[in-house]
């Protein structure tokens, strides 16, 4: 696996793969890698000729200090397990290469980077999309594989693909789960064993919420019942509950009647975790 530091070196990987005829899918990070992060690069690898990865713990998409402060990482681990998928190329950038001084251009999905879990991190998501149309035009892939897990941050991401005219599919892969169900992140080795058990209740909420609208029920009864399932788990500080339509994240009333999402985010002990659930009546 060639591991490129500069923009420079990852276009010379990926001028090369095109030279070859070859096609490109990327998986972008911020690194402490886990199987969702590999089940991306395996989604990449079955569609494309060369996989490229980078890891980039992004400045611009953190609000508090603290939180990118304790940001996790171990780059020898991630390059190992990296090299146990076959990826061929690392875009590893230091900040400066991806934000050069002076650096003044943003991208925001003006309404859907401000609703929703987006009003719980102001600018989380105008960070998001900033880096991801940079390492976009860097790499130049055919594809780009993001998780389901961050459902708003998908519908970002194509939302931004499509108006700005991206060459390029963007595609969503399921969240992958610890065997009790809770959603794999990077975060989850911040929680204390107390609060790791507790966030199943995340998991849990949703596994409920599926049966429900199976058999049939509003969007206010669900909102309810998720809300009664996580105020049960004392250890859940819960930030929000969205039920709203699949992809275009608006919210409806009523019965639960069309492809629906739920994003539920809650703090566990300062750590904010999040998951989802796409439901279909
Ligand atoms: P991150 O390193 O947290 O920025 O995540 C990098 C990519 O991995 C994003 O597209 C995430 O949505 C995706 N991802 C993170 N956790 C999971 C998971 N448990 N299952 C599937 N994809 C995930």
């Amino acid at each position: 696996m060639e591991i490129c530091p500069s923009v420079e070196t990852v276009r010379a990987c990926v001028a090369r793969y095109r030279a070859a005829g070859e096609s490109v899918g990327l998986v972008t990070t911020m690194g402490a890698l886990h199987e969702g992060h590999l089940e991306l690069m395996r989604a990449a690898r079955r569609e494309h000729d060369r996989v490229i990865a980078t890891i980039f713990v992004n400045p611009t998409q953190f609000g508090e200090v603290a939180d990118l402060a304790h940001y996790p990482s171990d780059d020898a681990r991630d390059i190992d397990l990296l090299k146990g998928e076959n990826v061929d190329a690392l875009f590893l950038p230091e900040v400066q290469v991806i934000y050069p001084p002076g650096d003044e251009t943003i991208v925001e999905t003006t309404h859907l980077a401000n609703v929703l879990h987006g009003k719980v991190r102001p600018g989380h998501f105008r960070g998001v999309a900033t880096v991801v149309a940079r390492l976009f035009n860097i790499v130049g892939p055919d594809a780009a594989y993001f998780g389901e897990k961050d459902y708003q941050q998908l519908q970002v991401i194509k939302r931004m693909v499509r108006d700005l005219h991206f060459p390029l599919s963007v595609v969503g892969v399921p969240t992958v789960r610890e065997a009790d169900g809770l959603a794999m992140s990077s975060r989850n080795v911040r929680l204390t064993p107390e609060d790791r058990a507790a966030a199943v209740v995340l998991s849990r909420s949703l596994q409920a919420a599926e049966t429900l609208v199976a058999s049939g029920t509003t969007i206010e009864a669900l909102g309810e019942a998720i809300r009664a399932t996580i105020k049960s788990e004392a250890r859940a500080t819960l930030r929000a509950v969205d039920i709203v339509e699949a992809e275009s994240l608006t919210p409806y009333s009523g019965a639960v009647d069309r492809p629906t999402a739920i994003m539920i985010s809650a703090e566990f002990g300062g750590v904010l975790l999040i998951d989802q659930r796409e439901v279909q009546p």
